[in-house]
């Protein structure tokens, strides 16, 4: 396979070049040795969750029954649920970290502060606190303990998502019994409920995913981003570069990775305090980068540019010049220590549960976060000290990026417009067809996918189509490296609609241009932060939102975590398309349920098509389909 049939990335196709000459393996390389990939587990058709197993369904004959007697249906239906508690989980632990968090800002017992004190109470106010009277730690403590009990409440309806999602999609939901209770406790049962000998039914089953993506978006999102605003501020528009170029040879190299943003805020911060003490190492000052979602949290809040995507991260140790990169929790290929073996670079674990073979591991706490986060720079500063003679080969690609569009940050924008009724210039836009609908583009890169190629060409179809689209996760990453965060690209690519609406945005907000066609709205969890405009958007049009000229997408999943929040999302009401299917098509009837039959129940369904123009023209199709019923 050549390098332009593995990415869409110039950068990226530089960087390959180089690891084939020099015989380094990336997740690339790796995908091909795995080929043929196995049918069965494809299919979602085998399943080992009992010491009879594994077992497998023979799609074409026999035997169409495991060891117990489950069939295709319920093992497809079983193994998805487990998926899914996967994807939950992890949100469901980044979520109570930031919890910690802020229990312990409020008791004084950490180095946080607060920064967003109108979050806070605003927070605490939707669920169900007094503030009056009260100082601020006090109702972080009180936030805090709601928060603890969204998660591992054990009985009634989650406090979070009794708080916030719209009242007729609870009435549907309770309707189908899926309002679930603590997160811990949904999560727990779900392991349950898939262990061998318990249910069979996979419309229970899927049912219970169902579940799971509330517990998903309200206990992990949502809780989260809350979370995050108060402590670390609420986004507003920053400018900033993305891809490779952001490397500098001149500097050492910090690079952040992961999920959770309570370690690499104080990294960034350190990172500041020794810019002498690597001067004094002969370096021009210590330049920082990000990867994956920790990367899109520090710079939606400090403008810190990310160096690329998922499938970009052995790359950036192959350019030599990562002097150290540290890692918290998700989406962290275990190659990282190798390819740093073979370029330069030290790799830096921070979580118990996530330790690579090869890393150092300096263990984060929040007690000690200064002091961990110090020495983790001391220790860049170290390796810049070892780069010596190491080639360093760092791409000239970087692509001007505005982010940080937060709900906030773009009521802010509109309400420069019309300050007394933000919403309306976007709403009346909307009735008027200059904007035909809104797309929200999330989740990751799949190296089945040829990498960021899905992400922007389905978006440069539907910019052109007058779509406004918001996008977070390693999506916004792979716009932001092809350009579609600028507004250059409003510009030179948008539909005349569009364009003209940005710019009237855009100039009214003081940008003297438009705002860009895609607006970053940041990290995986902040895609609650799209569940709240969408909320926003229906309350202000007086309906709900299975009736929106609205989609969601996440052209080239890859994580559990993008099937939990694409549950979400269906639950909603909302049309998602996955450019990949999950591991479901042995299964005609889970297959046909969540693709056609979930619509009639839930108002929104999943959608999969991998080629990007037919993707593009099914969700126009749908989004016209929705025009059409609302009389626009
Ligand atoms: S639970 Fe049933 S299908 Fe699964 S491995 Fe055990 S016997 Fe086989
Ligand atoms: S978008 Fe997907 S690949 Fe990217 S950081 Fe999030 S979960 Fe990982």
């Amino acid at each position: 396979m050549w390098e332009t049939d593995k990415t869409i990335d110039k950068a990226a196709q530089q960087m390959l070049k180089i690891t084939a000459a020099d015989g380094v393996a990336t997740v690339w390389d790796r995908y091909e040795a795995q080929q043929p990939q196995c049918g069965f587990g494809s299919l979602g058709i085998c399943c080992r969750n009992c010491l009879q197993g594994p077992c497998r369904i023979n799609p074409f004959g026999e035997p169409k029954r495991g060891v117990c007697g489950a069939d295709a249906d319920t093992i497809v239906a079983r193994n998805l649920l487990r998926s899914l508690a996967g994807g939950t989980a992890a949100h469901v632990d980044h979520a109570y970290e930031a919890v910690e968090a802020l229990e312990k800002i409020a008791t004084g017992d950490i180095d946080y502060v607060i920064k967003d004190e109108n979050k806070l109470i605003a927070t605490a106010r939707q669920v169900g606190i007094e503030t009056d009277g009260k100082d601020s730690k006090g109702v972080a403590k009180e936030v805090a303990q709601k928060a603890l009990e969204t998660l591992s409440g054990h009985e009634g309806e989650m406090g979070w998502l009794s708080a916030w999602a719209p009242k007729e999609r609870v009435d549907v939901w309770r309707q189908l019994g899926v309002i679930p209770r603590g997160a811990d406790r949904e999560i727990r049962e779900a392991m349950h409920q898939t262990s061998m000998g318990v249910d069979a039914d996979p419309t229970n089953l899927l049912l219970a995913g169902v579940k799971q993506g509330l517990v998903d978006g309200y206990a992990g999102l949502k809780l989260a981003t809350d979370i995050q605003d108060i402590i670390f501020g609420m986004p507003q528009p920053v400018k900033s570069e993305a891809n490779l170029g952001v490397l500098n040879a001149e500097y050492v190299n910090v690079v952040v990775h992961g999920h959770v943003p309570l370690l690499s805020e104080k990294v960034l911060e350190w990172c500041r305090k020794l810019e002498d003490e690597a001067k004094a190492a002969g370096a021009r000052g210590i330049n920082v980068a990000g990867i994956c979602c920790t990367g899109n949290e520090v710079l939606m809040r400090q403008g810190v540019p990310p160096a690329t995507n998922f499938l970009g991260q052995e790359l950036a140790l192959a350019t030599g010049a990562v002097d150290l990169m540290v890692v918290d929790v998700q989406c962290i290929l275990p190659s990282v220590t190798n390819v740093a073996q073979c370029y330069h670079g030290d790799i830096v674990t921070t979580m118990p549960i996530a330790k690579v073979p090869g890393a150092d591991h300096i263990p984060f706490s929040l007690e000690e976060a200064d002091q961990q986060a110090e020495k983790i720079v001391r220790q860049s500063i170290e390796s810049y000290k070892k780069r010596g003679s190491t080639p360093v080969h760092i791409p000239d690609e970087r692509a001007l990026i505005f982010a940080g569009f937060s709900v906030e940050a773009i009521i802010g924008a509109l309400s420069k417009v019309n300050a007394e009724d933000p919403l309306k210039p976007l709403v009346d836009n909307i009735k008027a067809g200059n904007i035909l609908g809104a797309v929200a583009t999330v989740g990751c890169n799949n190296v089945k996918v040829k990498q960021d190629m899905m992400h922007v060409e389905l978006v440069k179809e539907l910019i052109a189509n007058n779509v406004l689209v918001i996008a977070t996760g390693c999506s916004a990453h792979a716009l932001g490296k092809a350009g579609l965060l600028h507004p250059d690209a409003t510009n030179n690519l948008a539909g005349n609609g569009l364009k003209a609406v940005l710019t009237a945005v855009g100039e009214a907000a003081g940008l003297g241009g438009p705002l860009p066609p895609v607006l970053h709205m940041g990290s995986c969890v902040d895609n609650s932060r799209i569940g709240d405009l969408l909320t926003a958007l229906a309350g202000y049009m007086g309906v709900n939102i299975k009736d929106l000229p609205v989609a969601a997408s996440a052209p080239e999943p890859q994580h559990e975590k993008a099937l939990s929040i694409g549950t979400w999302a269906v639950a909603l009401g909302v049309f998602t398309h996955l450019g990949l299917p999950p591991h479901i098509l042995g299964s005609k009837a889970v297959t046909g349920t969540l693709t056609d039959k979930v619509e009639d129940l839930l108002g929104g369904k999943f959608y999969v098509e991998s080629d990007p123009a037919k993707a593009a023209a099914g969700i126009i199709r749908h989004i016209k389909d929705k025009r059409h019923a609302l009389g626009l």
